[in-house]
């Protein structure tokens, strides 16, 4: 924990010398001393474990960084405006911030959602690689920009779990009229296997469940499953979690609010988030195992892999899916494009080194 802050520390030095060259002539010296008191809402529940946390541990960093110049206020969902709400509070200038998951905004830019992430798609390295070194960042502030939104990545939660179910999955036959909580892409390939894909907000799933208003829900994994308390409600834990391979989460920022920042605070926020995404994701790889344990010996929960077939026959229709919606959009098609050439280009090296270690390991 000291060696982390003191890495924080080191950052803010470096920054602060560096924004102090940088920002000669750009900034009168009242403004780079003026405080700015902004107010961030999220799709998720306040200090929710894991992803909740992330713009909470971003508004402190932020505001140790830049000496209490810039305060952040954290409203958890429905405080201030409900999770699906999010993004059009960012856009208006309602709110300065926001953190959740571009998927959710399907509705309103639908290339939005390859900035989580789509069904059989990149990892978390592999998506924090193309959005950071493949072109990926450019073409996401492409995307927001009509929407008058800056967004940058911040929290990854790696590979999710399929998730909870109360009816046995032994076949494609299983998946017929299934009503199930799966939000994206991944929806659509449900629907097309034949069942009924809802978009809920996370708290409002236990109750969902547990009163068949749905028969199955995908959360995230086992760390923030077991919060949610769904193994009380459903029996089965399926996995792999093909629909979200490494779903990355969004710091939004208005962007005519972003472009009005002393150059040196747009730093400190852009470093902020760039530390809470991987810092996100190593908490998740931390304390998944343990919370699957748990799940499985405390709580009797039963472990079950997606059959091969119902897998294969997920994968084709997802990329029937991804091709017809490029083929539609013109947007889409030029994220789509991006994507799939980077998702070629890293598996066919992580074939001969990450997964054929992890396989020879493993073994
Ligand atoms: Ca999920």
């Amino acid at each position: 924990m000291n060696k982390q802050k003191n890495l924080y520390l080191l950052a803010l030095i470096f920054i602060s010398a560096c924004s102090q060259n940088e920002s000669v002539g750009n900034n009168s010296e009242a403004e780079d001393q003026k405080t700015f008191n902004w107010r961030l809402v999220t799709a998720w529940p306040k200090n929710y474990p894991g992803l909740g946390m992330a713009p909470e541990r971003i508004a402190n960093l932020v505001e140790e960084m830049s000496n209490g110049q810039m305060k952040i206020t954290v409203y958890g969902a429905g405080e201030q405006v409900p999770a699906f709400g999010v993004f059009d509070a960012v856009s208006s200038g309602s709110h300065q911030m926001g953190h959740s998951g571009g998927y959710f905004w399907k509705g309103k830019a639908p290339a939005a959602q390859f900035f989580t992430g789509v069904p059989f798609g990149l990892t978390a390295d592999e998506i924090n690689a193309w959005t950071n070194r493949g072109g990926g960042l450019e073409l996401w502030r492409e995307v927001y920009e009509p929407f008058n939104i800056y967004p940058i990545p911040a929290g990854n939660t790696g590979t999710q779990m399929f998730g909870w179910f109360n009816k046995e999955i032994n076949s494609l036959e299983d998946v017929r009229g299934l009503k199930m909580r799966i939000p994206g892409i991944g929806g659509e390939v449900l629907k097309r296997a034949g069942g009924i894909p809802v978009t809920l907000p996370g708290g409002e799933l236990f109750t969902a469940l547990q009163t068949g208003v749905i028969d199955a829900t995908e959360w995230v994994g086992p760390y923030n499953d077991l919060t949610f308390g769904f193994h009380q409600a459903a029996k089965y834990y399926y996995y792999p979690g093909w629909h979200e391979p490494g779903s990355m989460l969004e710091l939004l920022i208005n962007k005519d609010q972003w472009e009005a920042l002393p150059k040196h605070l747009q730093v400190i926020i852009d470093t902020a988030a760039k530390a809470v995404n991987q810092d996100i994701l190593d908490e998740y790889t931390a304390r998944n195992n343990r919370a699957l344990r748990e799940l499985v010996d405390v709580h009797g929960v039963e472990l079950r892999k997606l059959p091969d077939d119902v897998i294969a026959e997920f994968k084709v229709i997802a990329n029937d899916i991804l091709e017809e919606n490029a083929a539609k959009d013109p947007t889409v098609n030029k994220v789509y494009q991006s994507y799939k050439k980077f998702k070629e280009e890293v598996s066919a090296y992580h074939k001969v080194s990450e997964d054929a270690f992890v396989e020879a390991r493993n073994d």
